[in-house]
């Protein structure tokens, strides 16, 4: 049997949407629903692959079924492609399997040419109408297709307007607009040196190809790498019969959402605009009406559409984003999809529909991005601040959160500020898909054109980012950067603060404080909790980020860097000593200098954590991070601790290594100087003893761990230091105290010798980042210089330290867990990279049976939920 690429709306449906694409899969579901699609046909996601695996050509046999089944359609339109009595004009359109607004390309009208544009203005009777659409076709194709930039056709309209001595698009007529046809067209053969295509049918194919090639332009990718989707997937193309909202006052298009995409209202939610094509509402131009109001303009077509929304909900079981457009008085459906939405919305929108028996609890676990929790889960404006506040101008509230930081005009200057360790605050006339970098940086987004549904509203809000759109009463001046709003001139650099939740802008910056969950948040927690059954610790190193943990949920410390706590002022001094120590007995005065410090850090994280299990890991960076390095700085050093200045300096060059990151750090210091595993030990016994003597009814049981270990004899070594001081603490104590010593497997030859590890070992936890960094053999310091080189070539597509590399230290962990179960079979195992707080490697985690994963306390609601929808696939 031949292979089908090429699928009409009525042979497809819902369940397609790996073939199909989210677009054409949904068209071939309401289309059975019988619902007003205009017809079409979708070219599948594996036309994409075989277009790519075929040097980027179609196959002839591909485009054969495309045009054989562009006949079907011109049967069930009772149109002809290219014909000029009554001509068939197509839209093609991406849409792969997962959302991707705006990432990709949409050429409209297409099937025009000279001839063709002569036969619509008689059909329709609307000369004007025909040779708008003839010149947006040109427009978009030139742009889209050929890579001519749109606004250099921009120029010839405001040329022709001002000639007219006219300011708007709608004050030119049919002659000014055959006239723009004209020059548009040279301006086409200047630039290409050829005719403007005027085979529709060439038009077509060059299209198909142009939406293929999109998948792979730079704010796709992006875009991809942003959101976890494989290049694998390639798009489908949707190339659906035109409907024409620009046909005049009875016509109109516009975008609804079911509910409130913002905050999650259950209430028809959108924006319309009469006598426009859809480009004329997302692109932010024209200020578009609230969809209420068009009850009063068009009633018929209003309940029509209400009805339409209200039965595409409740098939989808989940809020739908909509296009529509009405020609002549009918109304057209062209799109629908589960709406991106603000984590607020997400999170009332799903205990809503449990609350409205539409959906089960599972379910709703199972709608809400882990990631998108993230904007919940960062300050919002601090209230008395914010009433301080001098208010100078305000717009539409987008996308919700408050944002501060420094303006800057462009994508460009956003990413370079950001890399300068510096907030930002990116104003724009609009956005555009050009502009994703500088929008993923940013804190904030404001515009002064566009609505709820412009580009930066919608592209925003799927981040994450506050966003204030459409605020008309900014002068902007991009190109000197600065804008005038509220008697304000406002620079490059200078501060503003916006308020996304109530579209407020300040000219100032204003305090920020913490967030917490409540409401519809705590809500989806506790189910979530209901069905996990990874366990969800925290990484912290203080009593502060213990009880943030605490706060979001955290079940127990997997990580305490004990490192961290010595780079106070106050600590390094005495940390300093012991490394320059050229003695065990000058050694060990440093460490008696260190003990109390330690042991007090200590108590206080037992008392934060309540008696939940805390899991402190020793001594294990490179030792020269802790010295200074510049003469000024070690002649200061070399006097505070009464010693010679080129001595000391000796001392710190002999420290120097050449590849610290696999040098003398981790357990490989405990071995060189056993005193300093003696002293932490001393500190975690002490303190648990203490806090136990004050809390007999908490049942600690310090857990001990020890990093970098790769060879058993290593861990035998620290263990017995560990054992024999922890053995006469407690004995001498009194109390019963037990306690384990466990350790990070961060080496790759832990994983391959990990029985004989587990036979000594109490617990394991992954430490992937190093586990990363040795099994790439990538520096984790220096690999962001270089990743973008292999996310450009295909190599990676995803940056490993942020995502488990499932294929390759995947397998190390799983052999680990394997070797280590088969010699203890209830082996405590957990992970404590940062992956731990990546959605995806929770989900390989769970697969592996690990009992819990261990994260940043701003992680662990993340983690939470997306243990959950583990435990639910
Ligand atoms: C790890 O290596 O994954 C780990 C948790 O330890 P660190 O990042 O401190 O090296
Ligand atoms: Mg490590």
């Amino acid at each position: 049997m031949i292979k089908k690429y090429v699928y009409l709306f009525s042979e497809g449906k819902g369940s397609m949407k790996e073939l199909l694409g989210g677009k054409g899969a949904n068209l071939a579901e309401m289309t059975i629903l019988g619902m007003p699609v205009p017809q079409g046909f979708t070219i599948s996601t594996e036309a994409c692959t075989h277009y790519y695996e075929n040097g980027k050509k179609i196959d002839p046999t591909i485009e054969k079924e495309i045009f054989d089944t562009l006949l079907k359609i011109e049967d069930i339109t009772g149109k002809k492609f290219g014909d000029t009595k009554n001509p068939l004009l197509i839209s093609v359109r991406s849409g792969s399997r997962a959302s991707m607004p705006g990432m990709m390309d949409t050429i409209l009208n297409l099937g025009l040419n000279d001839e063709v544009v002569e036969g619509v203005a008689e059909l329709t009777g609307n000369k004007r109408f025909a040779y708008d659409s003839y010149r947006r076709f040109i427009q978009m194709f030139s742009d889209v297709v050929m890579g001519i930039p749109k606004h250099s056709f921009e120029k010839i309209i405001d040329e022709i307007k001002l000639k007219k001595g006219v300011s708007l698009d709608t004050d030119l007529d049919d002659n000014d607009l055959k006239e723009m046809v004209t020059l548009f067209k040279a301006h086409y053969k200047k630039q290409k040196g050829a005719d403007f295509p005027s085979d529709p049918k060439q038009q077509l194919i060059e299209s198909v190809k142009a939406v293929f090639r999109s998948w792979e332009n730079p704010r796709a990718v992006y875009y991809r790498r942003m959101n976890d989707i494989p290049s694998c997937w390639g798009t489908a193309v949707n190339v659906q019969s035109m409907v024409f909202g620009n046909m005049g006052n009875d016509s109109g298009t516009g975008v609804a959402f079911t509910r409130n995409p913002a905050t999650g209202e259950k209430k028809l939610y959108g924006e319309y605009l009469i006598n426009a094509q859809g480009e004329d509402v997302v692109a932010g131009i024209r200020t578009p009406n609230p969809i209420d109001t068009l009850e009063t303009v068009m009633p018929d077509l209003y309940n029509q559409f209400v009805d339409i929304a209200s039965k595409l909900e409740k098939h989808y079981k989940d809020m739908q984003d909509m296009e529509f457009t009405i020609e002549k008085g009918k109304l057209y459906m062209l799109q629908t999809r589960n709406g991106k939405r603000t984590a607020a919305a997400a999170l009332k929108i799903a205990c809503d529909l449990v609350e409205e028996g539409m959906i089960s609890k599972e379910n709703a676990i199972k709608m809400v991005d882990p990631k998108q929790l993230d904007s919940l889960l960062h300050p919002q404006f601090e209230a008395v601040a914010l009433k301080a506040a001098k208010e100078i101008g305000s717009a539409l509230p987008a996308s919700p959160g408050a944002a501060c930081g420094q303006v800057v005009f462009t994508a460009d200057d956003a990413v370079k500020f950001h890399n300068e360790g510096k907030k930002v605050i990116l104003v724009r006339l609009e956005t555009s898909p050009e502009d994703i970098a500088g929008m993923h940086v940013a804190q904030g987004i404001l515009t002064v054109r566009g609505g709820m549904t412009s580009h930066a509203a919608v592209v925003a809000r799927g981040m994450g980012t506050c966003c204030i759109a459409g605020c008309g009463e900014i002068s902007i001046h991009e190109e000197e950067k600065y804008f005038k709003l509220g008697g304000l001139n406002i620079k490059e650099g200078d501060f503003i603060s916006l308020d996304g939740s109530t579209g407020k802008i300040y000219g100032e910056q204003i305090k920020t404080v913490e967030a917490s969950i409540s409401g519809y948040f705590k809500i989806l927690m506790s189910w979530a909790d209901e069905f996990r059954t990874l366990k969800i610790c925290t990484n912290a190193d203080t009593p502060k980020d213990a009880k943030q943990a605490i706060e979001y949920g955290a079940e127990g410390i997997g990580l305490c860097r004990t490192e961290h706590m010595f780079f106070d002022s106050d600590r390094i001094k005495a940390m300093r000593e012991m490394i320059v120590s050229k003695t065990e007995a000058q050694r060990r005065a440093a460490l008696d200098k260190l003990l109390p410090m330690q042991r007090g850090d200590f108590e206080e994280l037992y008392e934060a954590m309540g008696g939940l299990p805390v899991t402190i890991r020793y001594l294990d960076p490179p030792l020269h991070e802790f010295l200074p390095h510049s003469d000024e700085d070690i002649k200061v050093l070399a006097k505070e601790i009464g010693i010679d200045f080129n001595e000391l300096k000796g001392i710190v060059v002999s420290l120097h290594e050449f590849n610290p990151m696999m040098g003398h750090r981790g357990c490989r210091l405990a071995v060189s100087y056993p005193e300093i595993a003696e002293m932490q030990t001393r500190a975690v016994i002490e303190a648990a003893i203490n806090v136990v003597k004050k809390h007999p009814d908490w049942n600690i049981v310090p857990e001990i761990m020890i990093p970098l270990i790769g060879e058993v004899k290593e861990f035998q070594y620290v263990k017995e230091t560990v054992v024999s001081v922890a053995d006469d603490l407690i004995k001498n104590s009194g109390i019963s105290l037990r306690y384990k010593v466990g350790t990070m497997v961060e080496i790759p030859r832990a994983c391959l010798t990990a029985d004989e590890i587990a036979k000594e070992a109490d617990f394991f936890s992954f430490g992937t980042n190093d586990l990363t960094q040795m099994a790439f053999g990538f520096s984790r310091d220096d690999a962001g210089n270089f990743l973008e080189h292999y996310y450009s070539k295909k190599i990676y597509e995803q940056d490993p330290f942020a995502k488990l590399d499932q294929v390759g230290v995947g397998k190390l962990i799983e052999m680990s867990v394997k070797l280590g179960k088969q010699v203890k079979p209830d082996l405590k195992i957990g992970i404590c990279g940062e992956h731990g707080g990546d959605p995806s490697s929770i989900e390989f985690c769970h697969k592996q049976g690990l009992d819990y994963v261990s994260c940043s306390p701003f992680r662990v609601p993340i983690a939470r939920l997306a243990a959950a929808q583990a435990a639910l696939k």
